[in-house]
């Protein structure tokens, strides 16, 4: 990170003693609002004001507790942040599901080596959980292999896009086992790993500071301490709904300023913008609604109810849905300012279309409700 946006984050340092949600919100208003079009040009990605959050408790606050964990603060917070930048908002989610899987793993070593780190953004990293969730669902196969060796595994393979990382990053995956044993295994890849190649990709028409790279397995070491859970399926059922809740804060953030920007040109064009069929007060109306729903899901996220997993989906997909009605009603709102490259209407729709395709995309929610 440059000079300038060091010593904005310095700006930020005398934060009042409020919530986590409310100190995150300051920071997103002071530090990452003036960050959101370079991030949005992939000329930074935001690593410090990451480390930044997790100084403030961005990232501890979903971490389980005597078998109940509560996604509230976690959500309300990626909002707060997905109110300004979608691509942060898509950052803090990749470390809320980093924290989510080491805090959910049985496994006591990387527990007391990675917990707090991750939790504390002194490490940060991310998911490649987009192969494994389609996996699971029959959309494709599983693109990571791996072998019994050992002290651990030897995995190889390669993931076509996996964000916040960076050369001391790590993230959670899932291989399936080529030996005689079978079966699935969720892990933490170490990126420092030589082993390890992070590739850049080919630019987005969004999320380019997103730290998103293709990652190449050449048979990698994996030792114990680094495996989440050596029997996949169940790990992941535990922790689905929360992994898919957590997303709701990107649709909560984006939608949110799409409102205030249909009310910013509300003076000088309502008289003409009255006729547009999709109006601020109905997405108000729509985002209380989500807003309700989602809260109550995040109480319960070990729920393991078929109900209330079809909720979560269902809710999932509604959210990905009303992400791209209001930034499509943003720029009708808005007109001939809005398709201005400055303006950051154009960005939310962009920003508005990875809350649907990013996994589990708009296609698979579908399959997943059509099959449950
Ligand atoms: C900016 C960005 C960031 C992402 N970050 C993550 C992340 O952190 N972790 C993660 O697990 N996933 C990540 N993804 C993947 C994302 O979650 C979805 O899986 C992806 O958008 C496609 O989902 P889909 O269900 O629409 O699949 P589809 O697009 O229908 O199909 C996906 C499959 O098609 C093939 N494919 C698609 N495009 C190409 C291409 N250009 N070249 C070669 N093969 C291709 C690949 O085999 C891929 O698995 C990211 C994607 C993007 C665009």
């Amino acid at each position: 990170m440059g000079t300038l946006a060091a010593s904005r984050l310095a700006l930020a340092e005398d934060l009042p003693g409020t919530s986590i949600a409310d100190q995150v919100a300051t920071i997103a208003r002071k530090n990452l609002a003036p960050m959101a079009s370079a991030i949005d040009a992939g000329t930074i990605y935001p690593d410090e004001l990451l480390r930044r959050l997790g100084d403030v408790g961005a990232w501890g606050s979903h971490q389980p507790s005597d078998g109940a964990a509560d996604l509230r603060c976690a959500i309300q917070s990626i909002a707060s942040l997905g109110e300004v930048c979608g691509a942060t908002a898509f950052m803090a989610w990749c470390q809320n599901t980093l924290v989510w899987y080491a805090s959910n793993s049985d496994n006591e070593k990387l527990a007391e080596k990675f917990g707090d780190k991750f939790a504390t953004g002194s490490i940060l990293g991310g998911t490649g959980l987009s192969n494994p969730m389609k996996s699971f669902f029959g959309i494709e196969r599983l693109k990571l292999k791996g072998r019994k060796v050992e002290g651990g595994y030897i995995v190889k393979g390669a993931l076509p896009w996996v964000s916040n990382l960076g050369p001391d990053h790590y993230f959670g995956s899932i291989f399936e086992r080529e030996d005689e044993e079978g079966g699935t295994v969720m892990f933490l890849a170490d990126c420092s790993d030589p082993a390890i190649t992070l590739q850049p990709c080919k630019p987005f028409l969004a999320m380019d500071g997103t730290g998103t790279f293709g990652v190449q397995f050449r048979d990698v070491f994996v030792p114990d301490e680094l495996i989440l859970a050596e029997v996949a399926a169940p790990f992941v059922k535990k922790i689905r709904a929360g992994f898919i809740l957590l997303q709701a804060g990107m649709a909560f953030g984006l939608i949110r300023d799409c409102i205030a920007i249909m009310d910013e040109v509300g003076a000088p064009l309502g008289h003409v913008n009255r006729y547009l069929p999709q109006q601020p007060t109905q997405f108000r109306e729509l985002y209380a609604e989500f807003e309700n729903e989602a809260m109550a899901l995040a109480r319960d996220p070990f729920n393991e109810d078929d109900t209330y997993w079809r909720k979560v989906v269902a809710l999932r997909l509604r959210l990905g849905d009303a992400s791209v009605a209001a930034a499509h009603a943003a720029m009708l709102h808005c007109g001939a300012r809005g398709y201005l490259k400055s303006h950051r209407a154009q960005r939310r729709l962009r920003e508005a279309y990875f809350v649907a395709i990013v996994t589990p995309a708009t296609k698979q929610l579908r399959k997943m409700l059509a099959e449950a």
